[in-house]
C-alpha cells in the first residue's frame, strides 16, 4: 500500500497571529527616515495627515517590537487564514531533486493574492478615523481586488486607478473591482493633473505604478474625505503581512523542519517581506541561517541595477522622498505581463535589509518565469500568478543546484497569489508571444540622471 504522505500543513483558526512583528527597533542599524519633497527635512507625522490616517503614520514609524492586530480584523482574516503551508513533493519528483520544498500558498484568499491582509487593516483604520473614501492605484489589479473587497466589507467608497496595461491585458479584474463596488479608471487619466501632464507628453502611454500612484495622491490630497492607501513600499504595510511568516514558522515547525533557503518575488516588497522578515528577525538574533532571496524581474530590476538613494515613490513627484534602490521615478518599466512587479522602486525596508547583506537579490527573465510557473501547475495543480511565477523559477532554480551539488536543501517559498485573472498572459506564452526584455540600459540611465539631490 502507498503510505499517505503529508503535504499540508494547516493551523487551526486560533493560531491566526495575534500581532504583526515590527522588524523596525531590531534592526542593527536604523532605517534612513522619509524626507519632505519641498524642505528635505525629515517627516513629521502630521505631514502625511492629509494622505493617511494616524493609526498607521504611527505605525509607519513604530518602535514597538509588536502590534495587536484588532479583533474585528482577525475576524475577516478566518475567512481565508491561516493560509495553507504545502509540501511540493510532487515538483520535488518531477525535479529529480534531494531538496525538500515548501510553499506558503496566499492564493486562498479571496481577492486571490497577499494584498488583502493589509487592505482589510488599512480599510480598518480609516473607517475608524472617519475616513468615507480611498483612492489608489493597481498594477495587475490585485491590490485593486483587494481594497476594493475589504471597502465593501466595511462599508467605504473606492477609487482606483489602473495601469493602463493592466487595464487592457486583464478586463476581469476590473470586472471583479466593480462587482466589489469600486470606480475603476485606467491611468494615465484625464481625471488628475498628474494624467493630463503625462497624456499630454505621451498619448499612447502605458501607464506605469508610479503615474497611477500620483493620480490617487492627487485624488486624495484634494479631498477632505478621501484618503490613500498603499498596497505595497511603505513600512505599515510590510508590518501587516508579517502574518505570512508567523504562520510558516509555525507551519514549518509542525513539518518538523527548518528552511536553509526563503524566496519571494518583489515588485514593492510586500509579500517577499511578510515572508521573510519574521525569519530576519530570528537572524538578526542568530537564531536562524537560512538565505532570504528576492527575485525581480530583469526588465524592472531596482534591487540588483537599481541605485540605493533618495526618490519619489511617484512620476509626478508628489510623494515624500525615500531612500530605497530605485531605477528613477521617471522610468517607465516594458510592459511584462507580471504587472505587480513593475515598480521603479523598492520598500525602503527591503532595500534596507539587503543594504545590511540580510537578504540577497537575483532576476528573472519573462520567459523562464512563465516556463517554471507551468511546470509547477502541471506538478501541484494551482496555477501562478505571473508575479509569483518568478519566485517558483528561483525555487526550481535551488532545487536543481541541490541536484547538481548532491545535497539535501529546505527551500521555502512565498507563492503570493493565483493566477486565474491571468489566463491572458499564459495564451500569450503558449501562443509563443511573450518575449524576454533586455535590462533597458538607456531609460534606466536617463531616469537616473533625473534623481534628487539630496545630501
Ligand atoms: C502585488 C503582487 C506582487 C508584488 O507586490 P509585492 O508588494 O512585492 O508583494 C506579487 N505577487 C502578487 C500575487 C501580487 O498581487
Amino acid at each position: 500500500m502507498l503510505r499517505m504522505e503529508t503535504i499540508q500543513y494547516n493551523l487551526p483558526q486560533e493560531r491566526i497571529p495575534r500581532v504583526w512583528y515590527n522588524i523596525l527597533p531590531d534592526l542593527p542599524k536604523p532605517l534612513a527616515p522619509p524626507l519632505h519633497p519641498g524642505t528635505h527635512q525629515p517627516l513629521g507625522p502630521d505631514d502625511l495627515a492629509p494622505l493617511f490616517p494616524m493609526s498607521l503614520i504611527l505605525q509607519e514609524m513604530s518602535p514597538e517590537h509588536e502590534i495587536e492586530i484588532p479583533e474585528e480584523v482577525r475576524q475577516i482574516y478566518a475567512q481565508w487564514r491561516p493560509s495553507p503551508l504545502f509540501r511540493a513533493r510532487r515538483l520535488e519528483q518531477a525535479l529529480d531533486t534531494p531538496a525538500r520544498i515548501y510553499y506558503k500558498y496566499e492564493g486562498v484568499s479571496p481577492a486571490g493574492s497577499h494584498k488583502l491582509n493589509t487592505a482589510v487593516a488599512q480599510v480598518y483604520y480609516n473607517k475608524k478615523e472617519g475616513t468615507k473614501r480611498l483612492s489608489t492605484e493597481t498594477g495587475a489589479g490585485q491590490w485593486g481586488s483587494a481594497l476594493s473587497m475589504a471597502c465593501a466589507f466595511l462599508g467605504l467608497e473606492c477609487k482606483v486607478f489602473m495601469v493602463r496595461v493592466s487595464y487592457d491585458q486583464k478586463p476581469y479584474r476590473r470586472a471583479l473591482m466593480e462587482a466589489f463596488g469600486a470606480s475603476v479608471t485606467a491611468s494615465p487619466s484625464t481625471e488628475t493633473e498628474s494624467g493630463r501632464a503625462i497624456l499630454a507628453e505621451h498619448p499612447q502611454s502605458n501607464g506605469s505604478l508610479g503615474i497611477a500612484i500620483s493620480e490617487a495622491v492627487e485624488v486624495a490630497a484634494k479631498d477632505p474625505n478621501t484618503k490613500y492607501a498603499l498596497g505595497s513600499v511603505l513600512n505599515h504595510v510590510l508590518l501587516h503581512q508579517t502574518v505570512i511568516g508567523q504562520e510558516a514558522m509555525e507551519q514549518m515547525a509542525l513539518a518538523g523542519d527548518e528552511p536553509d533557503v526563503i524566496i519571494g518575488c518583489t515588485g514593492g516588497g510586500s509579500n517577499f517581506a511578510g515572508l521573510v522578515l519574521p525569519y530576519l528577525g530570528r537572524k538578526i538574533r542568530g537564531q536562524c541561517q537560512a538565505r532570504v532571496v528576492a527575485v525581480e524581474p530583469a526588465a524592472c530590476p531596482s534591487l540588483t541595477k537599481g541605485r540605493f538613494t533618495y526618490d519619489f515613490g511617484d512620476t509626478a513627484h508628489l510623494t515624500p522622498l525615500v531612500k530605497m534602490h530605485t531605477l528613477g521615478s521617471t522610468f517607465i518599466p516594458p510592459g511584462i505581463h507580471a504587472g505587480g512587479l513593475r515598480y521603479h522602486g523598492m520598500a525602503p525596508l527591503v532595500s534596507h535589509v539587503l543594504d545590511l547583506g540580510l537578504a540577497e537579490a537575483v532576476t528573472v527573465q519573462q520567459l523562464d518565469a512563465f516556463a517554471a510557473g507551468v511546470q509547477f501547475a502541471r506538478a501541484e495543480g494551482i496555477i501562478p500568478a505571473p508575479e509569483a511565477n518568478h519566485a517558483v523559477a528561483q525555487a526550481i532554480a535551488e532545487a536543481l543546484r541541490a541536484r547538481a551539488e548532491g545535497k539535501q536543501r529546505t527551500i521555502l517559498f512565498n507563492l503570493s497569489g493565483h493566477g486565474h485573472f491571468d489566463m491572458q498572459s499564459y495564451i500569450a506564452y503558449h501562443a509563443g508571444r511573450l518575449e524576454n526584455y533586455e535590462y533597458p540600459e538607456e531609460e534606466i540611465a536617463m531616469a537616473l540622471a533625473g534623481l534628487p539631490s539630496v545630501e
